[in-house]
């Protein structure tokens, strides 16, 4: 397995390009709706780029357009820098940019961008935001035409399965390429439904992880493709079967000592002010984060009872079915307490959906707003409104209105983004509404 590579600045890594026999570069960024775009330059363009940044025409990416400024640059983030395992032939490395205007400022639609202010901001308050997402994701097979529809799951598995589990190989051929890539993968397994795979990630700070996370999808995508198979991050590609979420364990340390600072042993659930307020913020914002968290008209599909998704906005310790769940830790961990937010799913572009979940968080704490009671019992069985708790948006139309109006995450997203993303997702929205479906016809045009 490669050895994972420590890069200072640019000017080390021309070097390290050199000595690694590198013929290839990929400058990565990301689109307004996570989409990794590349620009592809030959290694000896390298110092050109650092010096002066990689050009290009940003009117055709998803969310970038403007009329008066087309024209940016990429920077290279060299701690991004990774060879890519699975392209064979020519050497390749990929390094992550950020996107630059023309006097040298940060594109204000740049996701990556939102996600580094949120947590610049998070330091000024005292806090370095650690999270560690969990991603599910589909194998399917491919028809003898190269087709994926209709969907064929790769195997018949269940949870924890090993006996009828065949993508075991695959993923850890995932989990080896990742490795390889300075990604690290702390467990990985089969899922709930046929077919259905997780892997999860280690903690480590926001950036890192957004960037991790897009680099795991694409990750997976490749290495199934490889294998003849096609891998999905679609919330919820089956009618009945369970979705793929992207569960995300949060902390927040303190940037000096490491402390964790939602750790208080007084509380039952061993639970600090500061993580009962952060639990709070992103509670009275969970209707507007759903539209960043769980961007599709796909993903409300999954959020529906019954199948370990949340609903119901509240949180608690063991309830899989609560937004917020706290895990048991161990008594002598303090760095394991967490809490984890259970209505991401990995179709989310990754720097927007942390930097508006940290967001959320921020704001409990500023206000110091506190939690609603912990909700213990199996939600799965509540069908009534008895407790009170509100539900998530119930669609994509639903979630586009809750952020339109939330001043909190419209500052964390910024203006260009937070109009560019409510406009594309109000596009979205009406495409799927104004569409006529086969179940539709189905259902009434025998009877109608
Ligand atoms: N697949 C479930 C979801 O959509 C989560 C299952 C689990 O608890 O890991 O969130
Ligand atoms: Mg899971």
């Amino acid at each position: 397995m490669a050895k994972a590579i420590t890069v200072p600045t640019n000017k080390k890594l021309g070097q390290l390009l050199r000595s690694e026999g590198v013929d290839f570069v990929w400058l990565q960024f990301s689109d307004i709706e996570g989409q990794i775009k590349q620009i592809t330059i030959p290694a000896r363009q390298w110092t050109e780029v650092v010096d002066h940044g990689q050009w290009f025409d940003g009117s055709s990416i998803q969310g970038f357009a403007r009329t008066v400024e087309n024209d940016m640059y990429l920077m290279p983030d060299p701690s991004t820098f990774a060879l890519i395992p699975w392209e064979s032939g020519t050497c390749t490395a990929r390094v992550i940019c950020d996107v630059l205007l023309p006097n040298g400022d940060p594109f204000p639609g740049d996701p990556r961008y939102v996600l580094k202010r949120q947590l610049e901001r998070a330091r000024g308050m005292g806090f370095e935001y650690n999270i560690a997402p969990e991603l599910e994701f589909f194998l399917f097979r491919r028809h003898e035409d190269g087709e994926v529809l209709p969907l064929q799951p790769l195997d018949q598995a269940g949870y924890f399965d090993i006996s009828i589990d065949i993508s075991r190989s695959i993923r850890r051929k995932i989990v080896e390429s990742l490795a390889e890539m300075g990604v690290v993968i702390n467990a990985f397994h089969h899922e709930v439904a046929e077919g259905q795979n997780e892997l999860d990630m280690r903690y480590g700070p926001g950036l890192q992880l957004a960037d991790s996370t897009v680099t795991a999808r694409i990750a997976a995508k490749a290495v199934a493709h490889q294998h003849g198979l096609f891998c999905s991050f679609l919330p919820k590609p089956m009618t009945g079967k369970s979705g793929s979420g992207m569960h995300v364990h949060q902390s927040l340390l303190d940037p000096v000592t490491g402390r964790n600072l939602m750790y208080d042993d007084g509380h039952p659930y061993r639970l600090s002010q500061t993580a009962l307020h952060f639990i709070a913020g992103q509670l009275e914002h969970a209707k507007a984060m759903a539209c960043v968290v769980a961007p599709l008209v796909n993903s409300y599909k999954r959020l529906v009872s019954g199948f370990e998704a949340p609903v119901k906005i509240c949180w608690g310790r063991t309830n899989r079915g609560a937004l917020i769940r706290v895990p048991r830790t161990t008594r002598d961990r303090s760095i394991s307490t967490r809490c984890e937010l259970r209505s991401p799913d990995p179709s989310a572009n990754p720097y927007l959906a942390f930097a508006v979940m940290l967001a959320a968080g921020l704001d409990g704490i500023e206000k110091e707003m506190q939690p609603p009671n912990p909700l213990e019992e199996d939600l799965f069985q509540v069908t009534d409104r008895r407790h009170g708790y509100e539900s998530l948006p119930d669609s994509l139309g639903a979630a586009i209105e809750y952020l339109r109006d939330n001043h909190v995450l419209a500052d964390a997203l910024g203006p260009h983004l937070h109009d560019t993303y409510v406009e594309a997702k109000t596009q979205e929205w009406i495409a799927f509404r104004t569409h006529v479906s086969t179940w539709e016809l189905n259902q009434y045009l025998a009877t109608y």
